[in-house]
């Protein structure tokens, strides 16, 4: 997936378009990922023995990939995800707009 945890990304699509996360959880397989901020979704929780408080609670909900674009850190702008190997084999992420290795 090219989008990995602690990436800065852009929410391009949905209810939270326009605004600017960080990755907390990527979940490759069902093409996912959590950002901080993003997409809050409000829960009913009862007391339990693990939950102390009962009521409404708010937490962020995983968005589909194809919602979110990679904003980077090198350039500070979002950008879609190239991909160049390195010499030493290894796959490195690049930026389309700047041409830098992201990682
Ligand atoms: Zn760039």
């Amino acid at each position: 997936m090219k989008i990995r945890k602690n990436d800065t990304v852009l929410v391009i699509a949905g209810k939270d378009k326009g605004k600017k996360g960080k990755v907390r959880f990527a979940y490759p397989k069902r093409e996912r990922v959590l950002v901080e901020g993003v997409n809050f979704i409000k829960r009913h929780a009862r007391a339990t023995g693990q939950v102390r408080q009962a009521g409404i609670i708010e937490r962020e909900e995983p968005i589909q990939v194809s919602d979110v674009v990679l904003m980077c850190s090198k350039c500070n702008r979002p950008t879609r995800v190239g991909y160049r190997t390195l010499a030493d084999g290894k796959r490195a992420r690049i930026c389309h707009s700047c041409k830098e290795v992201i990682d």
